[in-house]
C-alpha cells in the first residue's frame, strides 16, 4: 500500500506481510472503511499522517501510480493543504527576511571589519611611532649611560690620585706639613701683632694730639722775650724779680697798659748753670699773661719796639710755640726765604705772619728805607 512508506517499499512489504498475519488494518478517514490488504490503494497525508482511500479522494489508478512512483510529488489531505501552503509562504517570507537580515549582518560585519582594519592600522602606526620613540630613548639612555660611565671612571681616577696625594702628605711629608702650619700660624700672629701696633699707634697719635692741644692751651697766653740781659743777682728769686721788673717796664714802654697783676709768671727757659751756655748769651725769658687779650695787645704793639728806649733795643718778642708749631714755623720761614730768592724782580719780600697754628706766608712790597729786620 500507501505513499506513506514510499522509499521503503521492501520494508513495507515485510511489514505488510506481518500486518496481514497480525490482522492490522488502515482506516480511511473519509469513508471509515478498514483496509487490510497491503495492496489497497490508499494515500497517507504527509503532514497529519491520516489515511485516505483513492475512492474518497477521487484519485485515478494512473494518478495514484504516478504519485507513488515519484518522490518529488507530495500529497496533503484537505485539512492540511492550506496549512502547508501557509507554512510554505511563511517559510519564504522568513527566508526573505533572513536574506535581508543576513545582508545587514554582512554589511555590519564588513563595516566592523573595515573599522577594525582602520583601528588596526592606526594602532600599528601608533605602535611604530612608539617604537621609534623607544628606539630614540634607548639610544639616549645608552649615550647618557656612556657619559656617566666615563664621568665615573674619571672621578674614580681623580679620587684615587687625591687619595694617593693625601697619603703621600700624611706618610712622607709630615715634617713639611707641620712647617706649613707653623708658617701659617706665625703669619696670622704677625697680622695680629700688626693690628695691635696700628691700634697702639692710633692711641699714641691721639694722645700726642691731646698733649699737643694741652701744650698749646698752656702756651696760649705766653710770650718769649729774646736778648734780655741776665740779671747778675746771686739768688734765683732776686734774678727772677729783676726779670719781672724789666718785663713790666718793657710792656709799659709799648703803652699797652699792662699792670703787675697781668703778669702771672716770668721765668727763664733753660738751666742757669748750663755748662754749654756761653756767659754772654742770655736765656729766653718767658712771660705768662693773665689773659689772652692782654697778650694780644702786646703782640699787636710790637711795631712800637723800634721806637722804645735804648735799653730795650735789640729785644725781640715772639709767641711761645710748641715744638710742633716751631718746626712748622721754621718750615714756613725757609719757604718764604726760597720764594724771595726765586723772585728776581726784587720788588717783594716774603714774611711769615699769623698766630701759632694759623701761620702763613705773606707777600709785602719791599720798602728798603722802612724795612725792619726780624728774626
Ligand atoms: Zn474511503
Ligand atoms: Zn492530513
Amino acid at each position: 500500500m500507501s505513499r506513506q512508506s514510499r522509499g521503503s517499499v521492501s520494508k513495507d512489504k515485510d511489514k505488510d506481510k506481518g500486518n496481514d498475519e497480525s490482522g492490522e488494518a488502515w482506516l480511511c478517514v473519509g469513508c471509515k472503511k478498514e483496509f487490510k490488504e497491503s495492496s489497497s490503494r490508499m494515500l497517507e497525508c504527509e503532514r497529519c499522517e491520516s489515511h485516505h482511500c483513492s475512492k474518497c479522494i477521487k484519485l485515478t489508478d494512473s494518478e495514484y501510480d504516478l504519485l507513488n512512483s515519484r518522490k518529488d510529488l507530495h500529497w496533503y489531505c484537505n485539512k492540511c493543504e492550506s496549512k502547508v501552503f501557509k507554512s510554505i509562504h511563511l517559510d519564504k517570507e522568513i527566508e526573505q527576511k533572513l536574506e535581508v537580515f543576513w545582508a545587514k549582518v554582512e554589511d555590519r560585519l564588513l563595516q566592523i571589519n573595515q573599522e577594525f582594519e582602520y583601528e588596526k592600522q592606526v594602532t600599528q602606526t601608533k605602535i611604530q611611532a612608539v617604537e621609534v620613540v623607544l628606539k630614540d630613548l634607548r639610544e639616549d639612555m645608552n649615550n647618557v649611560k656612556a657619559a656617566v660611565d666615563k664621568q665615573l671612571v674619571q672621578k674614580d681616577r681623580e679620587l684615587k690620585e687625591l687619595s694617593t696625594k693625601v697619603n703621600e702628605i700624611i706618610e712622607g711629608e709630615e715634617g713639611e706639613w707641620t712647617e706649613v702650619v707653623k708658617k701659617q700660624v706665625s703669619k696670622s700672629l704677625e697680622l695680629v701683632s700688626d693690628n695691635i701696633e696700628v691700634v697702639q699707634n692710633n692711641i699714641h697719635q691721639t694722645r700726642a694730639e691731646a698733649d699737643e692741644q694741652r701744650d698749646r692751651e698752656n702756651r696760649r697766653n705766653n710770650v718769649i722775650l729774646y736778648n734780655v740781659t741776665e740779671s747778675s743777682g746771686s739768688r734765683a728769686e732776686e734774678r727772677n724779680k729783676d726779670d719781672a721788673t724789666f718785663s713790666l717796664q718793657l710792656f709799659n714802654s709799648l703803652q699797652v697798659g699792662v699792670s703787675e697783676e697781668d703778669l702771672v709768671r716770668v721765668f727763664r727757659l733753660g738751666k742757669w748753670d748750663d755748662p754749654n751756655r756761653p756767659s754772654t748769651a742770655s736765656r729766653p725769658l718767658m712771660v705768662q699773661f693773665a689773659s689772652y687779650s692782654v697778650k694780644n695787645l702786646v703782640m699787636e704793639s710790637l711795631y712800637k719796639l723800634k721806637n722804645v728806649d735804648q735799653k730795650f733795643r735789640g729785644i725781640n718778642i715772639g709767641h711761645d710755640m710748641t715744638p710742633k708749631e716751631r718746626s712748622e714755623c721754621k718750615k714756613l720761614v725757609s719757604e718764604a726765604k726760597q720764594k724771595e730768592a726765586d723772585d728776581s724782580s726784587g720788588e717783594y719780600i716774603y714774611r711769615v705772619r699769623g698766630y701759632p697754628g694759623k701761620m702763613r706766608i705773606v707777600q709785602l712790597k719791599a720798602r728798603r728805607s722802612t724795612l725792619v729786620k726780624r728774626p
